[in-house]
């Protein structure tokens, strides 16, 4: 049996490869390193989990596609786009996960949320493998027909690589229902095929899923309510500082109202806005809904309660949770000192890897209850698998039903990654949780799939 020491070394060394293999691809290289450090524990009690190459076949995506992206703007000129779509693991079904449409998008980005995606996708319990993808393409100021136009574009070359059986993409950053309306239309006239469970997040009414929409947040903050519940303690009165404004912010600020907290912030690229009286989500949703504006003409419009701080972070407002919803590496050490200095209880990540290491580390180090992306933001892509199953069976399951099944599943996400962090060792820890339990499961699929 090989001792400890060894085995953290072989997987130092496996980290220094990976970051050779793949030169400046930092975000690759902090989402492994996370999963990395986590597995330690696993590969000393379970001797098959040593397989030369098993760690290796897992950090290697089976297919990395990178293609052209041409269109038209509207005055007739030319841009060209990149356009990606890593097909990461599919041991446990096709491979599932949204498509990202922003300026910093670059492969080392769509490699992290695939790499974190396939254990995301293992901790629901669904069948489910892991991908991402997306484009540098920003949406933002581009008018709908300029979008309509990037996204045929983008589905011309993509429609090849995808299919309900085989890849399966949904929304992401940038990617909302008109996206996805667009890409459907657009793969629905290649193909000649309407072949519902080819892409999720789809509208109600030609086979998107009621509660989709809601999913990832709602999901997130019934995940904090379960870390909540296990230090006797509740929703109900307590403040919340969310940072986005987009699809993940808007639905965690309406289930906190719902269940009796108070979310009090919300953000975007040009700063946040602090509300009193807590945030007013209809004013809220008209803003970023339906006008497409952005968050400091909710402070503008709101009156006295609310002010807009430019450039700023929701970190420094005063709360009891926090729920970074927006981007990457938003909350970092200063914010996690900050945080911890005002008392926060819980952070719960519904945007994916939101919170730096050194970030985690400062939290846990206080005691504060802290849920990984991975674990935490599951009932996005969650929902989006019970979406597949409806279309493969040609009904339409009623809100109540959808949002009754999103409860189970982020009851058992919690537990799961609860007990197998005691398992191993490290109660209340379910970064190593989550890490362990979705290894766990891709890595049974793997060896018994064979060396493929
Ligand atoms: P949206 O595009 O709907 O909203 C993104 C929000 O984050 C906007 O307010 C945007 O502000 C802000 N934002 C994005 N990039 C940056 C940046 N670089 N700096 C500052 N603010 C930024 O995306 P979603 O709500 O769908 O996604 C948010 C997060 O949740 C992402 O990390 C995503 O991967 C994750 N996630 C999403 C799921 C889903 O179902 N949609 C599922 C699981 C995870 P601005 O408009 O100024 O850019």
């Amino acid at each position: 049996m090989t001792s400890r020491p060894d085995r953290s070394t072989a997987l130092a060394h496996l980290h220094a490869e990976i970051v050779r293999r793949n030169p400046a691809e930092h975000e690759f290289h902090q989402a492994a390193r996370e999963v990395l450090d986590s597995l330690g524990p696993a590969l000393a009690a379970r001797s098959e989990y040593r397989d030369p190459g098993l760690v290796e076949r897992l950090i290697e995506p089976e297919r990395q596609i990178i293609f052209r992206v041409p269109w038209q703007d509207d005055q007739g000129c030319v841009h060209v786009n990149r356009g990606f779509r890593i097909e990461y693991n599919s041991a446990l079904g096709p491979y599932k996960g949204g498509l990202r449409f922003h300026p910093s998008v670059n492969l080392g980005i769509i490699k992290f949320l695939g790499f974190e995606q396939v254990f995301k996708n293992a901790l629901t319990g669904l069948g489910i493998g892991g991908g991402k993808g997306g484009s540098d393409f920003d949406p933002q100021g581009r008018s709908d027909a300029e979008v309509m136009r990037f996204c045929q574009s983008f589905m011309t070359e993509l429609y090849r690589h995808i299919g309900e059986y085989t890849d399966v993409p949904a929304g992401d950053i940038g990617v909302g229902s008109r996206e996805i309306g667009y890409l459907f239309g657009q793969y629905r006239r290649i193909t000649n095929r309407w072949e519902g469970g080819v892409l999720t997040g789809k509208r109600a009414g030609w086979g998107g899923s009621l509660i989709r929409p809601e999913a990832t947040g709602y999901g997130n903050v019934l995940f904090a309510e379960a870390m909540l519940h296990e230090r006797g303690e509740d929703l109900e009165g307590q403040t919340a500082v969310v940072s986005g404004s987009g699809n993940v912010a808007l639905y965690t600020i309406q289930k906190l109202i719902a269940l009796g907290a108070n979310p009090v912030t919300c953000s975007d690229s040009s700063g946040y806005v602090v509300d009193e009286k807590g945030i007013d989500l209809e004013l809220l949703c008209q803003i970023k809904e339906v006008e497409r504006g952005r968050v400091s003409t909710y402070a503008e419009r709101r009156g006295s309660s609310a002010r807009f701080v430019p450039g700023g972070r929701v970190w420094e407002v005063p709360a009891d949770l926090a729920l970074p919803s927006a981007t990457q590496n938003e909350l970092d050490e200063d914010a996690a000192a900050t945080l911890i200095r005002n008392g926060v209880k819980a952070v719960s990540e519904g945007a994916n890897m939101p919170t730096t290491p050194k970030a985690v580390q400062l939290l846990q180090q206080a005691g504060v209850a802290f849920g990984p992306g991975k674990a935490a933001n599951a009932g996005g892509v969650a929902v989006s698998a019970l979406e597949m199953t409806q279309n493969a069976s040609r009904t339409t399951w009623k809100a109540d039903q959808v949002e009754n099944e999103l409860a189970r599943i982020m009851t058992d996400i919690h537990n799961t990654c609860a007990e197998t962090a005691e398992r191993y060792g490290s109660p209340g820890d379910y970064v190593t949780g989550a890490n362990i339990a979705g290894f766990e499961r891709v890595a049974d699929a793997v060896l018994a799939q064979g060396v493929i």
